[in-house]
């Protein structure tokens, strides 16, 4: 029984670190999609502009 609760909270806190590292990462992939979409969307801009297309 006490070898059981020790276990579980270990994993509770193993599970902790590992939703941190998954937060961490997706937090990381969501900032370099942005900067990525605002290249792309600078990219796709200019070019809109220099086909004399209004966009804005
Ligand atoms: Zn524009």
């Amino acid at each position: 029984m006490n070898a059981q609760t020790l276990e579980t909270g270990r994993t509770d806190s193993g599970t902790a670190g590992i939703a941190l590292a998954v937060l961490a990462g997706i937090f990381l992939l969501v900032v370099s999609g942005f900067a990525q979409a605002t290249v792309l969307h600078d990219a796709a801009h200019d070019q809109r502009h220099a086909m004399a297309f209004p966009c804005h």
